[in-house]
C-alpha cells in the first residue's frame, strides 16, 4: 500500500496555446475553443466539486483508496496555455482552493505580468514555467514565441516572481524544461540560479504525435549531468516513465490517458464527468498508481511535478 503523497490531478482547460513548439504533444489551436468547460463558471464549479468529493482522502467509493492513501489533492491547471483564460482563471483557482485543493498552475508566462502573479500567488502552492532555452534564437527556433513575434522577456518574469514570493513565501516554483534537438547542448544554469526554483523538472519530449525534434538517451542524460549542481531540486523524466501516471482532465471535462505507444491512438477518453459522474467515468481510463508513485516518490512529499 502507498502512502503519505498529494494526489496531483491535472485539467488541462484548453488546448489554446500562443506559442507553436514544435514537439508539442497536440496540434493546439490558436485561439480557446467556445465549448471549453471553463467557459461556463456554472458547469466549471460543478467539475470541481465532482472531482473533488471524488477523490478526497478517505472517499472509500474511491476504487484507488483500496491500492494507496494520499492526504491532500491537488489540482494542477495546464494547458494549451491556461493564462489565455486569464480573465476566468483567478476565480477559478480561488474556488478550486476554497473546495479544498491545493492548487497549482503550470504556464508558459507569456501572459504572468507582475500583476496576475500577485493576484494569483495567495491561492497557488506551485506555480510552474516551461523554460527551454535562455537563448532567443533558439526560442524561436523551437517555437516559443508568439503570433506577433513576442519572446519571453525572463528578467521581467524573474522580478515579477520575486516580489509575489516575497510576499506570499508559500507559492513555490518550479521550471519544466523540455530537452530537445535545439537546447540539449546549452547550459541553463545562469537561469535557474537567477529564478531558484524549488524544483526543476526536466523532460523529455513525449513522441505521442510527432517525433520531431527527438534526442537520443544519451544527449539527456547529458543535459541532466550538465546540470548535476542543482541536483537537489530536480526531477528528470524520460517519456517510458511517464504512461498511465497522470490523471489527466481534458477542457471538456473528460478523463483521458496517453494511448498505446506505437499505434494510432494518440488518446483515450472517458465519458463527461459531469455527465456520468466522476466514479463511472473514471472507471473508462486505465491509472498506474506504481507509476503514480514513481513520478510523486515521498522522499519528495509527493510534490515532484
Ligand atoms: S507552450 Fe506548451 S502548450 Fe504551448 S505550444 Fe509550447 S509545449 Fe505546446
Amino acid at each position: 500500500m502507498h502512502t503519505k503523497t498529494t494526489l496531483v490531478i491535472n485539467w488541462h482547460l484548453t488546448e489554446a496555446c500562443n506559442y507553436s513548439c514544435q514537439y508539442c504533444y497536440a496540434k493546439w489551436d490558436a485561439a480557446p475553443s467556445p465549448r471549453e468547460l471553463i467557459n461556463d463558471l456554472e458547469q466549471t464549479e460543478a467539475l470541481l466539486l465532482e472531482l473533488y468529493h471524488f477523490f478526497q482522502p478517505g472517499n472509500l467509493a474511491n476504487p484507488l483508496w483500496d491500492q494507496m492513501r494520499w492526504t491532500s489533492v491537488r489540482l494542477n491547471l495546464a494547458g494549451g496555455e491556461p493564462l489565455l483564460h486569464h480573465r476566468r482563471l483567478p476565480h477559478v483557482i480561488r474556488k478550486a482552493s476554497r473546495i479544498g485543493f491545493e492548487v497549482s498552475l503550470i504556464t508558459n508566462a507569456s501572459r504572468l505580468t507582475e500583476k496576475m502573479v500577485a493576484e494569483l500567488a495567495p491561492d497557488l502552492v506551485w506555480l510552474g514555467i516551461s523554460l527551454d532555452s535562455a537563448n532567443d534564437e533558439t526560442n524561436r527556433k523551437i517555437g516559443r514565441i508568439s503570433g506577433r513575434g513576442a519572446l519571453l522577456d525572463v528578467e521581467a518574469l524573474a522580478g515579477a516572481l520575486d516580489g509575489a514570493r516575497a510576499k506570499h513565501p508559500h507559492m513555490k516554483v518550479k521550471i519544466n524544461t523540455v530537452v530537445n534537438e535545439l537546447n540539449q547542448a546549452e547550459d541553463l544554469s545562469p537561469l535557474i540560479t537567477r529564478i531558484v526554483p524549488q524544483k526543476w523538472k526536466i523532460l523529455r519530449m513525449l513522441p505521442v504525435v510527432t517525433g520531431a525534434l527527438a534526442i537520443t538517451d544519451q544527449a539527456f542524460n547529458a543535459f541532466v549531468t550538465r546540470h548535476q549542481r542543482f541536483a537537489g531540486i530536480i526531477c528528470a523524466e524520460d517519456n517510458q516513465e511517464m504512461r498511465d501516471s497522470y490523471l489527466m482532465v481534458d477542457p471538456n471535462g473528460r478523463f483521458f490517458q496517453n494511448g498505446q505507444q506505437g499505434t494510432s491512438e494518440g488518446y483515450i477518453y472517458s465519458r463527461p464527468i459531469l455527465e456520468a459522474g466522476a466514479a463511472e467515468a473514471f472507471a473508462g481510463i486505465s491509472f498506474d498508481p506504481d507509476q503514480f508513485f514513481a513520478r510523486y516518490p515521498e522522499q519528495l512529499g509527493g510534490d515532484a511535478k
